[in-house]
């Protein structure tokens, strides 16, 4: 009989990519993917814990899937990712319709897990040894077409306070660069233009292994014939390197962006948040990056309302925005999570004031956004296309080497070509333009 399954992924960049994973391995113990959720199956919820809205959505829809084990009792449904590894078995003892949960490491046992539910239907939950290796898959079921994200670690070492990533990813661990080579190597055969190197702190990279470092990598995956662009995320600014900068400046293929998440722009706030670097240091780092890659694009994420941030604090931040002046930030309203430091730190900073103070960010950076798109107004951009857009199919869309999503008129171009386009419009958050080979 033909299995279906269907995956429900939430949150980061990484859980896309696990998800990919998840259906690589499904695929080999006879399912295939469908879109049709009353078609599948097995339901997998590959979940996320970093806000507690996601937490919140996350239940929510595991409410909603009892209906469909309502209509079809063989239905198996699982729950995996950081949730998962979070709130374990209690996943299954508030929601009953729930068949298996597995925790972050346990990820390469889901074929067995599933086929022995299949054939036993004992329910199963297995959270044990966060920091353990993950039995990893390297030809993953990819979602797009033109940009193939690469995991190169799991985990992260550094216990900022407000994280509960150290607590349900576990301590570092690099994969090895053979393997890394592998996939990449079948990524590229496959048609893949873009290449994603992921980690919650790629900077690290080969740390754990004693062999090559990031940089050392970036530079040898740069090597490799057929990848048109390449790209990393996520850097922590206290782990990037001189010799990071330097591979980036002088590499082939490697994209003029590098999203550096600051956090906060006050010293006192970064040092309860124990980023482990000043201010000044972060803008040291961005003065040798602008130096060395002057067409850098530059990102970052921004966290307002963190326990005892001050309207003094919170002026810091503005300021520091106005002196960095980022290319685009994420900006997020701090999110308590129990068991972590700051989940227990004096001077909660009331709702009002969060999001009051969010605003204010998002128009100083909105600003800052625009003006520096607006360099690029009439400019020619190369962009790597993606397809159709979501709102118009005869509107296309594709990225710029710094990332910036462009709109334009579809001619004759298909998905995974490079052409040149000329920017007639520019908006905050996009290009608008036409063909211009
Ligand atoms: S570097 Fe800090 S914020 Fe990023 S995943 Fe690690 S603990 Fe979380």
């Amino acid at each position: 009989m033909d299995k279906k399954f269907k995956i429900l992924t939430y949150g980061c960049q990484m859980n896309i990519a696990e998800s990919e994973r998840m259906a690589g391995q499904l695929s080999k113990i006879g399912y295939t993917m469908t879109e049709d959720i009353e078609a599948a199956d097995l339901i997998l919820i590959n979940s996320c814990c970093v806000r507690s809205t996601a937490e919140d959505k996350i239940y929510g829809k595991i409410g909603e899937l009892k209906k469909y084990k309502l209509q079809n009792p063989a239905l198996i449904i699982g729950v995996m990712g950081c949730l998962a590894q979070k709130d374990g078995e209690n996943l299954i003892k508030r929601s009953l319709h729930i068949d298996f949960v597995l925790g972050t490491a346990r990820r390469g046992e889901l074929p067995k897990i599933v086929e022995s539910f299949e054939s036993a239907r004992k329910k199963f939950v297995d959270t044990s040894n966060v920091s353990g290796i993950v039995e990893d898959e390297i030809f993953p079921i990819r979602a797009g077409k033109v940009s193939a994200f690469v995991p190169i670690m799991y985990g992260c070492n550094n216990f900022c306070t407000y994280c509960i990533v150290p607590y349900v990813r576990g301590r570092e661990r690099s994969r090895p660069a053979a393997e890394i080579f592998a996939e990449i190597k079948n990524a590229v055969d496959n048609g893949y233009k873009e290449i994603n190197l992921l980690g919650q702190n790629v900077n690290s990279y080969g740390k754990d292994l004693g062999q090559e470092n990031f940089a050392q990598l970036l530079s040898a995956v740069d090597k490799i014939d057929g990848i048109e662009r390449l790209r990393f995320m996520t850097s922590h600014p206290k782990d990037l390197s001189d010799e990071l900068i330097s591979v980036m400046a002088s590499g082939k293929n490697i994209c003029e962006h590098i999203h550096l998440p600051v956090q906060y722009g006050s010293n006192k706030i970064l040092k309860k948040m124990n980023r482990v670097y000043t201010v000044e240091k972060y803008l040291e780092l961005v003065k040798k990056i602008r130096a060395a890659i002057p067409n850098i694009s530059l990102t970052t994420d921004l966290i307002v309302g963190f326990p005892g941030e001050t309207e003094e604090d919170f002026k810091l931040t503005l300021n520091f925005l106005r002196e960095v002046r980022f290319d685009t930030a994420f900006t997020f309203i701090y999110s308590e999570r129990s068991g972590t430091p700051a989940a227990n730190f004096e001077g909660k900073v009331d709702d009002e004031t969060k999001h009051r103070r969010l605003n204010e960010l998002m128009t100083v950076q909105n600003k800052i956004s625009l003006e520096k798109n607006l360099q690029f107004d009439g400019a020619t951009v190369e962009v790597l296309v993606e397809g159709e857009s979501k709102t118009d199919k005869n509107i296309y869309t594709g990225r710029t080497r710094s990332n910036k999503a462009v709109l334009f008129p579809h001619e004759s171009e298909n998905v995974g070509d490079l052409i040149n386009v000329k920017i007639n419009q520019v908006q905050t958050w996009i290009f608008k333009g036409v063909r211009a080979d």
